[in-house]
């Protein structure tokens, strides 16, 4: 059932959906209460968010204030910034928050052709179209781009949001081992030969679909290989740069900078606004002609109001912080504060005896707790010292490779870093999840 094997599906031990729910309910049996009703565990309402760019957050139960190692809030651009927050303001003054039209009836503002232009020179292609929402930018582009008689080839650890893009596409899904090339080639391998034309093969199209950095994961896409093999075997290459874009490379221009791979061989970029710039909505950036194409044909893009005009605004001034357009250097001092609270948050909790999955510079740090029941205890533990932390479990990850998720933002500081460790080593010890031996502390 390789369709099952797609997203967070359930693909460990092989076995089918129902039996996998019936290990669950099992395991909740064996560790008591079910997982889901453990009092004090979970994130509860939030009252607001705080003025220090989103790096803690105010509970409403408890009255309490946390650490938020929880948020995409990578750059540190949500909330206040003082740069991107007084445009935002003048632009809703301005335009008010929703333009109540579609794009094409009156919901096109200069902001929204300001924006497009914008997003395409930031990631380096000809053109960009922008929608609403990030997950609606995959779900609703690839049911345009590829269809019945098409081939889909993805990940198996790509986002919900591709996943059901794919299906509702009509498109034939095969799906390939986690971020490892050498079986993409054996699946592209299986469906046409090497070098044979577009033209003269069982598929009309061929697309291949990958993330920047996965979210579950952390770790970064094998790109420089993957697009290699793509060009090999004439399948356009799908990038979802919803995690990568604006927090990685040198100029926040995500994994192509990063990985050195040129950005004219990546047929259709794809990214969210929801990360790095704080804002909301999804972009979808390539050649004049695809996006002229979209524009022309996509559902989301015809019959759905067109993003907020404060959030465009605080994509184009996040933007504009990155690039050192506001005059400031504040947008290079994010970048390389990012990447440094990444390594040393990740290579701490390794010295710990922590399993971190994921690469260097990547500021998504899963960590490893295997057993579903010790998610509770997890993520109640380290609430009780306000640390807030998300916790991801079946059927977001395989049943036996639950975990905590830390997201690591350019707005903490080495301090901030440095308690949330102490927390953490502290409910590790308490909850048993260090599965290695520490590394002796230097004097
Ligand atoms: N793609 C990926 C890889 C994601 O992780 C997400 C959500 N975090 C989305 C798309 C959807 O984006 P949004 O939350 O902006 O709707």
């Amino acid at each position: 059932r390789s369709n099952n094997l797609q997203g967070y599906a359930p693909i460990c031990l092989g076995l089918e959906d129902f039996y996998i729910r019936r290990l669950y309910l099992r395991i909740q049996d064996c560790f008591g209460r079910p997982i889901a009703s453990a009092p004090d565990a979970w994130f509860d309402v939030v009252e607001r968010y705080s003025n220090d760019n989103n790096k803690t957050l105010k509970r409403t139960e408890k009255k309490t204030r946390c650490l938020n190692l929880g948020s995409y809030n990578y750059l540190g651009f949500a909330a206040a910034d003082e740069y991107c927050t007084p445009c935002a303001i003048e632009t809703l003054k301005k335009f008010s928050p929703s333009t109540c039209s579609t794009r094409v009836d009156g919901g096109t503002t200069t902001l929204h052709n300001e924006l497009e232009e914008c997003v395409a020179k930031f990631v380096g292609k000809p053109a960009a179209i922008v929608f609403g929402m990030g997950y609606v930018t995959n779900s609703a582009i690839l049911p345009v781009l590829i269809g019945k008689g098409g081939l889909i080839i993805s990940d198996s650890l790509n986002h919900n949001s591709i996943v059901n893009g794919a299906r509702g596409s009509g498109a034939t899904i095969r799906v390939f081992q986690h971020n490892t090339p050498s079986h993409l080639e054996e699946v592209l391998r299986e469906q046409i030969a090497e070098g044979q034309p577009r033209t003269h093969r069982p598929w009309k199209k061929i697309i291949v679909v990958v993330e920047g950095i996965y979210s579950m994961e952390g770790e970064l896409c094998k790109l420089p290989e993957i697009v290699a093999i793509c060009k090999k075997y004439k399948a356009y290459t799908y990038l979802d740069e919803a995690h990568s874009i604006g927090a990685v490379g040198k100029s926040g221009r995500g994994v192509c900078e990063l990985l050195g791979v040129d950005t004219a061989d990546v047929d259709i970029m794809m990214g969210t606004f929801t990360k790095s710039f704080g804002s909301c909505g999804g972009y979808i950036s390539g050649s004049k002609e695809l996006i002229q194409y979209l524009k022309y044909t996509c559902p989301a893009h015809l019959y759905a109001t067109s993003i907020s005009p404060p959030a465009a605004q605080q994509i184009i001034s996040s933007i504009k912080v990155i690039l050192g357009e506001d005059g400031s250097s504040r947008g290079a001092q994010k970048l390389a504060r990012i990447r440094e609270n990444s390594n040393f948050f990740r290579s701490e909790l390794q010295k710990m005896g922590f399993e971190v999955l994921g690469d260097n510079d990547s500021p998504v740090m899963p960590i490893m707790l295997y057993n579903p029941a010790k998610i509770p205890a997890f993520s109640r533990e380290c609430l009780k010292q306000n640390v807030a932390v998300v916790t991801v479990a079946f059927p977001a990850t395989p049943l036996l490779l639950a975990r905590a998720r830390i997201c690591i933002s350019a707005s903490h500081t080495k301090e901030d870093l440095v308690k949330a460790l102490e927390v953490i080593s502290r409910v590790g010890d308490l909850v048993g999840i260090k599965y290695f031996p520490a590394e002796p502390k230097k004097e």
